[in-house]
């Protein structure tokens, strides 16, 4: 048994993510109108309303993290759903299908109303429309232009005009008025949360990291529920980048002897958390930092967040719609990660390419060439689907790692013997 103990951060996270969780089966049970999204529609619009809102990508997040993603996933399949599926949907309806009875939190509230969007993959949409058609509740689909720049300002009209749709559809389907001064106030709330995490990651910079990315992989999750624009969020991410900082301090780092500096491109590996980043320590390597933890706040494969300007809310979250990775372009991509390999020191990239997810993958193999032909830095590609551990092999997996790793030493003692000095060892 293991015997760790949990930060103040961690045991925030479990308690909030309960409560949570409870607050919203409590509040559907009497009545209030449930509002299922897809993990990108800006939550903090629907906090002008009184709702129960749930993400069913974050409740299959979940269940990988828990180790039930294949059965979940089982459950669907033997409904006929290919294994080829995103795993995120094959759990969300195998859930589904089973009453919530496999899930750690008896699944979601039924909804009222589904949203979904286009942009990160159409496959969302088709997942939705299952339950629009199974449940007989309405589908609000958003449609939001792929991302291959600045956004413009004919994409940003056309996705606020999509919002003010969205709001009015709500209005009438539950008879409340839209309050736009709640909106603002979550629109503050998230904002400052952002403040907090972006310090929290901005302590990768520190040699050895003052985190890994895993850690941004588990509290990124209070983020993606109904828990954004709210004050919980912003004392969340206090709590963690404090103490973040205080670690950094006694230099109590999470990789004493962090040898490899690891950037990881993919989504997360939600059933290998734990081993995967002990394994990884074990040889002297960090993943200091993830574009998929980093986009949040940011816009267009930023790495500084974009903070809320006091705006009307519409128009600012049609603004910073283009936040997530999904959407974005090869130019885009590969920008947002030469940014962070430059910014924090990265030696060595990890590609983690995953079948359920082909819209984060699928331009992965031209990044891989482009970085090592820009950075000189090894990269390796990995298979392992972000919730299905059957798609995953660890040995397979480790063997490259550990070979890429090889290469990156050999090539940095080379280095420095060309350059006449005895090898620095960054750590
Ligand atoms: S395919 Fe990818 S982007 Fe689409 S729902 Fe699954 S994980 Fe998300």
């Amino acid at each position: 048994m293991s015997t760790r103990t949990k930060s103040n951060a961690e045991k925030n996270l479990t308690r909030i993510m309960f409560e949570q969780y409870q607050a919203d089966h409590q509040a559907a049970s009497k009545g209030s109108f449930v509002v299922w999204v897809a993990i990108i529609v800006p939550i903090e619009l629907l906090k002008g309303f009184d709702l129960v809102v749930a993400v069913p990508e974050n409740h299959a997040a979940m269940c990988a993290a828990k180790g039930i993603g294949a059965d979940e996933s089982r459950k669907a399949e033997r409904l006929g759903y290919s294994m080829d599926l995103c795993s995120y949907a094959r759990i969300d309806l195998g859930t589904v299908y089973d009453q919530g009875r496999g899930s750690p939190i008896k699944g979601l509230p039924k909804p009222d109303l589904l949203i979904s969007d286009n942009n990160n993959c159409s496959h969302l949409v088709k997942w939705f429309d299952v339950h629009h058609r199974q449940m007989g509740v309405p589908h609000f689909v958003l449609d939001v232009p792929f991302c291959y720049g600045p956004q413009q300002e004919k994409d940003r009209r056309y996705i606020a005009g999509q919002y003010r749709d969205l709001i009015h559809t709500i209005e009438q389907l539950t008879g409340q008025r839209f309050d736009l001064r709640k909106a603002r106030e979550a629109l503050r709330h998230t904002s400052e949360a952002v403040g907090h995490w972006k310090r929290f990651l901005g302590l990768a910079a520190h040699r050895p990291s003052g985190i890994t990315a895993f850690e941004t992989f588990i509290h990124m999750a209070p983020y993606i529920t109904s828990l954004r624009g709210t004050p919980e969020l912003v004392e969340h991410y206090r709590i963690l980048a404090d103490e973040g900082r205080e670690r950094l301090a006694r230099a109590a780092f999470p990789v004493p002897h962090e040898r490899h500096r690891l950037l990881w491109d993919g989504i997360a590996p939600w059933h290998q958390l734990r081993s995967m980043s002990s394994r990884l320590a074990g040889l002297g390597a960090n993943v200091i930092y993830a574009p998929y933890t980093s986009c949040l706040g940011a816009v267009e494969g930023g790495v500084d967040q974009v903070p809320y300007d006091g705006s009307d809310p519409v128009e600012f979250l049609a603004r910073t719609q283009n936040f997530s990775i999904c959407p974005y372009g090869l130019d885009l991509r590969f920008r947002a990660m030469s940014e962070m390999i430059e910014r924090f020191g990265v030696d060595a990239v990890i590609f983690a390419s995953n079948r359920s997810c082909k819209v984060y993958s699928i331009m992965q193999m031209d990044l891989k060439r482009m970085i090592s032909e820009r950075f000189g830095i090894p990269t390796v590609m990995i298979e392992i689907d972000h919730a299905d551990v059957r798609m995953y092999d660890e040995s397979q997996a480790f063997r490259q790692i550990e070979t890429m790793l090889e290469m990156g030493s050999a090539s940095r003692d080379r280095t420095a013997s060309q350059a006449g000095s005895p090898r620095v060892n960054p750590a």
